[in-house]
């Protein structure tokens, strides 16, 4: 096998490489976004890759160099790239091919501080890890998203408009500890830090929401319902206390909920899913475990889902725990179908079969569905954010700053001012170290 590694870019304080390589005649991108989909100053950079006679690595990598390898070597150890698990296509493979690093969303996150060195950070996935990076970031480092349109559909059905006069109306009867899973905004994170609350993550909530008992404090869990159900089940916690409000996208705008429901209610759930992960049902995880294999998922799965898998954890978990299974296992994996679509290439060179949880033979469905938002990101979009910041020339639409609230259709941005985004940066970042802290406590014990 021809390993396609362009560059080793200095790997200080990255998270582990996944291993993954370009594999020679593969296509290097599942896709290609029509040229309307691109920003202007991207548009060029669309054109020359849509005129392209492929899109194997081949004949992509040559062209990806001759914008990228110069960007690498005018910004040197300054330049961090980075891309989350989910990313769609090759692009995670292309990101760790010219030295970037992949990972899951907390170690994303923590990546402006672990490389004080990195002044030009350009993220290739959703808008609010860009933002979380920027939120941590120190004054001399700038983070850059390459597609401003890459947002979270989790996030957006927990927008900060549609949260603050929910939460306003509860306060007013209860005291409330707003816990801020990854997937918000930035606005929201702040609202966990003013609550003196805390941000999550799929590999830490249940010591996050353990902490927050602790505090004997009502907890409302943003924005996923799934994950906080799924986190209260896994802490023994009485599911009966466990309130969900309704899915956000049915409330009328002056919606507000009646305080005396939540009385009994230990933690209140936020009605926010994830579209990915809800298309997984108990039913499949019994079909694959019926013909032999184990089923791991992701636990913004529905309850009965992670109930009856063999194992649930984040994306770092599930993708240790493919590449670390014993040759002849076979793991039906159920979350992101790109994630899953690299494991299982990944795997399948140590005779580990992977398949996609909602791919049964034989029934059609929601097979292999994938992160469509993130997926927004593309080899034009790297080659372009890299060549126009090498030039000087990146729009600021690209530039991701605390506060920032962004429209995922056009890409256009709202920013804060000056003083208002201090105060915003300031309290979200409480939320974020309260997580590091819990987080890092943890681990050593
Ligand atoms: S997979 Fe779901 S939760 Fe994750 S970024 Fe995509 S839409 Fe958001």
């Amino acid at each position: 096998m021809k390993n396609l590694q362009v560059k080793q870019a200095h790997t200080l304080n990255r998270p582990e490489s996944t291993g993954l390589v370009l594999q020679p005649r593969l296509p290097a991108c599942q896709a290609a976004l029509p040229l309307d989909w691109y920003q202007d100053a991207f548009k060029p950079y669309a054109e020359e890759y849509l005129s392209l006679p492929d899109t194997q690595p081949e004949t992509v990598l040559p062209w990806l160099d001759s914008y990228i390898k110069p960007a690498i070597d005018h910004f040197g150890e300054e330049l961090l790239l980075l891309a989350h698990f989910y990313m769609g296509g090759e692009i995670v493979k292309l990101v760790e091919n010219y030295g970037g690093a992949v990972a899951d969303s907390y170690a994303l996150a923590l990546q402006a501080r672990a490389n004080p060195q990195a002044k030009i950070i350009v993220e290739s996935a959703v808008h609010f890890m860009a933002e979380t990076i920027a939120i941590l970031a120190r004054e001399d480092q700038s983070v850059w998203i390459t597609n401003p349109k890459a947002g979270c559909t989790m996030e957006m059905m927990a927008k900060d408009w549609m949260v603050l006069p929910v939460v306003e109306a509860i306060v007013e009867q209860h005291d409330l500890l707003v816990i801020s899973y990854m997937n918000t905004s930035g606005r929201l994170k702040a609202l966990a830090g003013r609550t003196g609350g805390a941000v999550c993550t799929s590999s830490n909530a249940h010591l996050v929401v353990n902490w927050a008992r602790q505090q004997g404090r009502r907890i409302l869990f943003l924005p996923d319902q799934h994950l906080g159900r799924n986190t209260a089940w896994k802490l023994g916690m009485d599911l009966s206390a466990v309130h969900a409000l309704p899915d956000p996208r049915s409330l009328p705008p002056d919606w507000k909920p009646d305080p005396t429901t939540l009385e009994s209610a230990e933690m209140i759930l936020w009605g926010g899913f994830c579209g990915v992960h809800t298309v997984f049902s108990a039913k499949q995880v019994t079909w694959w475990q019926e013909q032999g294999w184990t089923v791991l998922v992701h636990p913004e799965s529905p309850l009965e889902v992670v109930q009856q898998a063999d194992g649930s954890g984040s994306t770092a978990y599930l993708w240790k725990a493919i590449m670390n299974a014993p040759a002849g296992s076979r793991i039906a994996v159920g979350t992101e179908g790109h994630f899953v679509q690299n494991a299982r290439e990944q795997a399948a060179l140590r005779n580990v079969q992977i398949e996609h949880l909602a791919d049964i033979p034989g029934q059609s469905g929601s097979a292999g569905c994938g992160c469509a938002t993130m997926s927004r990101n593309d080899p034009p979009h790297l080659a372009g954010m890299l060549d126009l910041l090498r030039r000087g020339d990146a729009p600021t639409i690209n530039k991701v700053e605390a506060g920032d609230i962004v429209d995922e259709e056009t890409g256009s941005t709202t920013r804060l001012q000056p003083d208002a985004q201090k105060e915003l940066k300031e309290q979200a970042s409480c939320a974020l170290e309260q997580m590091i802290a819990i987080t890092e406590r943890d681990m050593q014990t």
